[in-house]
């Protein structure tokens, strides 16, 4: 018997191969046997047997016979059950905390926000607390609230161990040991993440990861967030969280950052900057769905703005694509709409900055929402618990 990897007090216990057959099914299902071993270079005696115990714990469900096309014989599709466990993801930024209620692949089935009334840390952990009540559904007079496998924090900022954030400007945060100080009033396992590390974690589980092992995720919004998988590897160090991509040069004619940059990715990328160039322009105050309306009906200086920063954003991602050797980029955060709505000029940037002979750069879309944030954090707690309390249910 191989090294037990969880929680000894749950009540499945699957041996670290198993558990890699567990969560091979969770990101590639549904799949064929033929498939599944292949990917995970087993024997199908092997497999049939590291599988038997996810089967008789009805984790794993069988298909009915389909006619599988690699190997021309019948054959059933193993998935995994996803309502086998509850996940909670929240986010945490400068003003609420933003919550998911989720099931084994991430999908959102509740969302809740609270407000934070202040950025004391015991304040934050209180309010963390309460939406994860709320979520369970206690709030909600539910007599069966839900049985959590673990809850996962992601944050604007440098996370060490999944539990230690070391610096989170928008709470003026410095070493708070967030994760210790929620598990401790909770009692629930909990793994806090940096918020693009937590989205590049959910992409490569449930997203763009299931096809492509090597991309990157960028984030505009209030700033700009870059993240990378390598080898279906999410790609951490202790500086993931300091926001590294926000000042990367793009445009020598943009205008100035805050730290004093011109035309870099904030400058150019970031909602506050671009609605600060219109507005000014214009003499009048625009947020950003201002910006786009007008940008959308061909306003002349809304338009211009808005070229320039789709521009800027293709350079950003042809860049992305040649230094990091990845050809999947997804985009995400709240300021993404300026893709949708100037794709041709994102995409002719993109082929300007790259060898014609190189692979196609695919651009993924996040689907857009506070909740994408909150499903990140999800997803990180899944990666950490999942099948630690399925026989339990
Ligand atoms: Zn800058």
């Amino acid at each position: 018997m191989t090294k037990q990897e969880i929680d000894p007090e749950a009540g499945l216990r699957l041996s670290a191969p198993e558990l890699e057959v567990a969560r091979a099914i969770l990101v590639h299902g549904p799949v064929s046997r033929a498939d599944l071993a292949q990917r995970l270079g087993l024997s199908p005696a092997s497999l049939t047997r590291l599988g038997k115990p996810l089967l008789d714990a009805r984790v794993v469900l069988e298909h009915d016979l389909v006619l599988d096309g690699s190997v021309g014989r019948p054959t059933r599709l193993l998935e995994i059950r996803a309502d086998a466990e509850f996940f909670i993801g929240i986010k945490i930024t400068g003003t609420q905390v933003q919550g998911v209620l989720t099931d084994l692949r991430a999908t959102a089935l509740d969302s809740a926000v609270l407000e934070l009334a202040s950025h004391e840390p015991a304040a934050v952990i209180k309010t963390v607390a309460e939406l994860i009540e709320v979520l369970r559904g206690r709030e909600n007079g539910d007599t069966h609230p839900k049985v959590i496998s673990a809850v996962g924090l992601s944050i604007g900022g440098t996370v060490t161990g999944h539990s230690l954030v070391g610096r989170a400007p928008f709470l003026g945060w410095r070493q708070v040991d967030l994760g210790s100080l929620l598990a401790e009033r909770t009692g629930l396992p909990v793994s806090v993440e940096n918020d693009v590390t937590a989205l590049v974690a959910a992409e490569l589980w449930f997203g763009s990861g299931r096809e492509a092992p090597n991309f990157a995720v960028l984030t505009t919004g209030a700033g700009v967030g870059y993240g990378i998988a390598v080898h279906g590897k999410v790609i951490s160090t202790p500086d993931s969280g300091l926001g590294l991509g926000g000042h990367f040069p793009l445009d020598p004619q943009g205008p100035p950052c805050e730290a004093g940059h011109r035309g870099c990715s904030t400058a150019m990328l970031a909602m506050p900057s671009i609605c600060a160039q219109v507005s000014t322009v214009l003499g009048r105050e625009l947020d950003y769905g201002q910006v786009l309306d007008l940008g959308r009906v061909g306003e002349p200086a809304a338009t211009a703005v808005l070229l320039a920063s789709a521009a800027a954003l293709g350079r950003f991602i042809a860049a992305i694509a040649n230094l990091a050797m990845v050809n999947t980029v997804v985009l995400g955060g709240e300021g993404i709409e300026l893709y949708s709505l100037f794709k041709d000029r994102v995409h002719e940037a993109v082929v300007a900055d790259r060898d014609p002979e190189a692979g196609q750069v695919t651009v993924n879309i996040i689907d857009p929402g506070f909740d994408q944030w909150a499903r990140g954090a999800a997803a990180v707690a899944i990666q950490g618990y999942a099948f630690s309390r399925s026989a339990a249910l």
